[in-house]
């Protein structure tokens, strides 16, 4: 019987980069992932499947591989990456020919494009359109390229329809339009499926404080509804730590890779990364050279392993696995 193959799950910020900086070390540790051989003793070509998983987003697969290749020097491909929204594409497929409404910061129209989603509205579109907000001019210059962009969609097809669903693929940064426009769809609708792919409540980065993030925008949403309308919204939860997401990469990788055995998360954020992981039972390493920077472990989310960064990970998990480098 053939020894089974680790495969290995990381966060980016925090891990492998802060902000635009290369952590110490992880660039070195990216290249031998993603270019070298290694041995069991038994086998000696094995290639550990090597997989990004964060909670960014904004742009495209390809975008972000790229963008990390310019600061690491490394050759990310787009199939590495997994952000928010990627483990929604297959249900995105589902929607293909129907109209959604698709929500957030960045660049929409590019990721809607991208995950081949033909008859959608932006959340700007929507509602400079169709008037959602009160108190609020719109440019005619900006109205004119709205309804050019749409025509170019063929949206006459869906002339009067309802809208189907609604994508938040990234942090709302226009709240008022946003809250107006979803709570308006589910008063038409109060089954509406509302797809979000960010739980986390703060972001840290480069602030002085943790800022308000993308999951107290659905709170918002979610007690707004509740209060005004009596709605418990549906609300659809992707992105870390919620199993959705865990579950999508897990099938991801057993279905592209045989004889995987342990998958390994590697992360900074124990409320995010470890929480993710010990839900779905993938060992974990916390590290200590982004938002962790306890001396123990964490308690309301332990990593399996606590180290000090990526290296000390990746060494770890060799050993563990009875793995060398293939010189
Ligand atoms: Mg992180």
């Amino acid at each position: 019987m053939n020894k089974l193959i680790p495969a290995i799950v990381s966060d980016i910020d925090g891990v492998l980069i802060r902000g635009k900086s290369i952590i110490p070390n992880s660039d070195i540790v990216v290249k031998q992932l993603l270019n070298c051989h290694y041995t069991n003793g038994e086998k000696h070509n094995i290639r550990i499947p090597f997989y990004l998983l964060t909670n960014g987003g904004g742009c495209t697969e390809l975008e972000k591989a790229n963008s990390l290749n310019r600061i690491m020097g490394s050759n990310f491909k787009k199939h590495h990456v997994f952000l928010n929204y990627t483990p929604l594409r297959p249900i995105m497929d589902e929607y293909k020919n129907k109209l959604i409404l698709i929500c957030g910061a960045g660049k929409l129209t590019e990721i809607a494009k991208d995950c081949d989603l033909k008859y959608f509205y932006t959340i700007d579109e929507y509602s400079a359109l169709f008037d959602q907000v009160p108190f609020k001019d719109y440019e005619k210059e900006t109205i004119k390229q709205y309804e050019t962009d749409i025509k170019q969609r063929n949206m006459d097809l869906m002339r009067n329809k309802q809208i189907e669903a609604v994508f938040i693929v990234f942090d709302p940064i226009k709240w008022e339009e946003s809250i107006q426009t979803i709570s308006k769809l589910v008063k038409e609708n109060k089954d509406l499926p509302i797809y979000v792919v960010n739980n986390d409540v703060t972001y840290a980065d480069y602030f002085k404080l943790p800022r308000l993030a993308f999951g107290t925008f659905t709170n918002a949403l979610i007690s707004i509804l509740k209060k005004e309308l009596n709605i418990n919204p549906n609300i659809i939860y992707y992105g870390k730590p919620s199993l959705n997401t865990y579950k999508y990469v897990e099938t991801y990788i057993n279905k592209k890779h045989d004889n995987i055995g342990n998958i390994y998360m590697i992360g900074d954020n124990p409320a995010s990364d470890i929480r993710g992981a010990n839900q779905i039972g993938w060992p974990s390493f916390l590290v200590r050279s982004g938002v962790f920077r306890g001396s123990e472990n964490d308690a309301q989310d332990p990593g399996k392993y606590v180290v000090k960064d990526l290296m000390d990970a990746y060494n770890k998990i060799l050993q563990l696995e009875g793995l060398k480098v293939v010189q």
